[in-house]
């Protein structure tokens, strides 16, 4: 911090023009998160390091000690907030080239466009257009000081700036090393940045991997300090820390992947995301030229089916964090994944619009695709009962981003896992293999293993394997594989009687009995079918026909959107099959001609106990069903 003023000569003068013009925009235009001025500034500070760095190796600049340092200063009394740098600093001439003189040219006759024009567009026309970085100072401050001095042999300055835009450089300041300090003297109505917590959080949040130590320190009151050194006393020396930088200057994504291990994954996982579970497995993105990015991507552990969604990838531009979820970067579907990207080749300030247009970022997207698809079929080849094991954890996200993205699905269709009844996981491949003989592209599933109990053991009977589709996701998913795979069906298993589960020969039909079966079941639409089934212990199954099913799932999924779908409703197409090689059938068929009564109470029961295998009885049904139970007990 400068001390003393020697030999100090000032002048005044004004940042351009049209400068009346371009502050009040800055304040309410240029970034809708006013945090980021920090970002901005920091960064700015990082920078400086960065290209005292580059000197040092090209030779250009000499006898610098590596120390190098950023520390913001926060000053409650003062109200200032002080970001100072090591780095290169400044001279006379270079203030006025770079600080006094905002890049305004093509900037002013944009503003005059927009002028009046609250929107997104214009706000993120105008980030992504000019580098005003340094300038965002002004929306929390009233005054900005700029104290610098540069590595050369030139005399610091001190450059102070009100939020009019006029400035005054004071020649040979002092300052008693090379570099910068920014003090913000921050406005009356932003006392928010005066808050301890509030610039922590600020700083963690964009400046965790910046490649500079950052410290942060804060200056206490002389009540304070006193009472700080009270408790002080009692610490031994060793309890007594070096302060510690706020970030951490070597990300593990910079590092080479095969310097890493695996506690070094999980650790980062634990810090970034705040997530105590252990992620699934992480994808290390190291693209060279021409993409030239890096990245770690996480699969996460879900808790549940919907989990995944809140994923979180975040976007870094050389260590500097951007934003979160950028679905221009990286698709919809991969959002779901934790992880952290750095692209240098993006401009800091993205604007959405860029990021939609630019060739680059599809590039980066189309990458990331294909490595994540790489990893998945490498762990299916390579180790299948491991896979397995993490399937169930995999399924939600391969299953959503196959829907999204067909060549996501192109990449991943071989290694897509289906778990039967049994707990068995197949691939399409292998169970079409196995089902050949007995129901050629066909594949039987259920969605429901404790209601469709039944028709699974039906099923098990005849050593038909039955795969589980029970997540809403499913119903969409296997729309897909139907449309990639020609001929291939899947039907649930209460929607027709496999032929596997029929008996040699054909039924007879019987009118009577199929017209007490409709009168009992209240439903004039009821097909009545006569088949010959291999069990013959189940009277009769009731079969919905997948297509209209599916229908009437789609519709409960858009409603249950909230979308509106009218009245319109879809007539459930339900065939009852009766089984003419039950015995109790055929002594129903005989009953229907000398007791009508006695016939019409146990086709009312058979029908329920069939419904009941297929859904839950409605409020009604039950208790029909409940009563004629017990009067059917008490005969007994
Ligand atoms: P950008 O960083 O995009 O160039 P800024 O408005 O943030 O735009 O900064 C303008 C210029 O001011 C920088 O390019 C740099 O030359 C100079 N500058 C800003 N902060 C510092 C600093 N801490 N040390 C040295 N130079 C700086």
């Amino acid at each position: 911090m400068p001390a003393e003023v020697n030999n100090t000569e000032t002048e005044k003068g004004g940042i351009s023009v049209e400068i009346e013009h371009i502050f009040p925009i800055i304040k309410k235009w240029l970034y809708s998160e006013k945090e980021i001025f920090l970002r901005e500034i920091v960064s700015n500070a990082c920078d400086a390091v960065t290209k005292l760095k580059r000197l040092m190796s090209l030779g250009e600049a000499k006898d610098i000690e590596d120390n190098f340092r950023i520390t913001v200063t926060l000053d409650k009394a003062a109200r200032t907030l002080t970001v100072s740098d090591n780095g290169i600093g400044m001279t006379e001439d270079e203030v006025r080239r770079y600080i006094c003189q905002i890049a305004l040219s093509g900037a002013l006759e944009f503003i005059q466009k927009y002028e009046g024009k609250d929107d997104d567009a214009a706000k993120d026309g105008i980030i992504g257009h000019f580098g005003l970085g340094f300038y965002s100072a002004f929306m929390v401050s009233d005054t900005v000081d700029v104290i610098t001095r540069s590595y050369t042999t030139e005399d610091a300055v001190k450059w102070v700036c009100s939020e009019a835009g006029n400035y005054e450089i004071t020649k040979n300041y002092y300052r008693a090393e090379r570099g910068t300090d920014v003090v913000m003297h921050i406005m009356k109505d932003e006392d928010e940045f005066l808050d301890e917590n509030r610039i922590r959080g600020i700083l963690e949040k964009y400046c965790s991997f910046m490649p500079v130590e950052i410290y942060l320190d804060v200056v206490k009151t002389e009540e304070e300090q006193k009472k700080e050194d009270e408790a002080k006393k009692d610490e031994s020396a060793e309890d007594k820390t070096e302060p510690k930088p706020i970030n951490d200057i070597h990300p593990l994504w910079q590092k080479n992947p095969s310097d890493c291990t695996d506690e070094e994954y999980d650790e980062f996982y634990h810090k970034v995301f705040h997530d105590y579970r252990e992620p699934l497995f992480h994808i290390h993105l190291n693209a060279d030229y021409p993409l030239n990015f890096k990245g770690i991507l996480y699969f996460p552990k879900l808790a549940h089916e919907y989990d995944s969604l809140e994923g979180e990838v975040k976007l870094y531009y050389n260590q500097v964090f951007v934003a979160d979820n950028i679905k221009e970067v990286i698709p919809e579907y991969l959002l779901m994944l934790k992880g952290v990207l750095d692209c240098p080749e993006l401009p800091l300030n993205v604007s959405r619009s860029y990021l939609q247009n630019s060739g680059y970022v599809a590039k980066i997207s189309a990458h990331i695709v294909k490595k994540v698809a790489d990893k998945i079929n490498s762990m299916f080849r390579t180790d299948r009962e491991s896979y397995e094991k993490l399937w169930n954890d995999l399924k939600t996200f391969v299953e959503y981003g196959c829907l999204r993205d067909r060549k996501f699905y192109d990449r991943l269709k071989d290694s897509i896992l289906y778990q039967d009844t049994e707990g068995k996981f197949v691939t399409l491949k292998e169970y079409l293999e196995a089902a050949k003989e007995k129901h050629e592209n066909t594949i039987y599933y259920t969605a429901d293993k404790t209601s469709q109990a039944q028709y699974i053991a039906m099923f098990a009977a005849e050593g038909i394997e039955v795969v589980v589709l029970d997540k809403l996701i499913d119903t969409q998913f296997i729309n897909v594989i139907e449309q990639e795979n020609d001929g291939v069906k899947f039907v649930r298993i209460d929607a027709d009687v496999a032929s596997a589960l029929k008996a040699e020969g054909t039924a007879e039909n019987n009118e009577k009995l199929a017209e007490l079966f409709k009168k009992v079941s209240g439903n004039k639409e009821l097909k009545v079918n006569f088949e010959l089934l291999k069990n013959a212990k189940i009277p009769a199954v009731l079969n919905i026909s997948e297509q209209s099913r599916r229908m009437d799932d789609m519709m409960k999924m858009y409603r249950a959107a909230g979308n509106d779908v009218g009245t319109m409703s879809f007539p459930t197409d339900a065939t009852l099959v009766v089984n003419a090689s039950s015995p109790l059938i055929t002594r129903l068929a005989a009953e229907v001609e000398t007791d009508e009564g006695k016939a019409e109470r146990i086709a009312k029961q058979i029908y329920t106990l069939a419904l009941l295998s297929q859904r839950q009885l409605t409020a009604d049904e039950l208790q029909s069903f409940l009563s004629d139970s017990f009067d059917m007990l008490e005969q007994y």
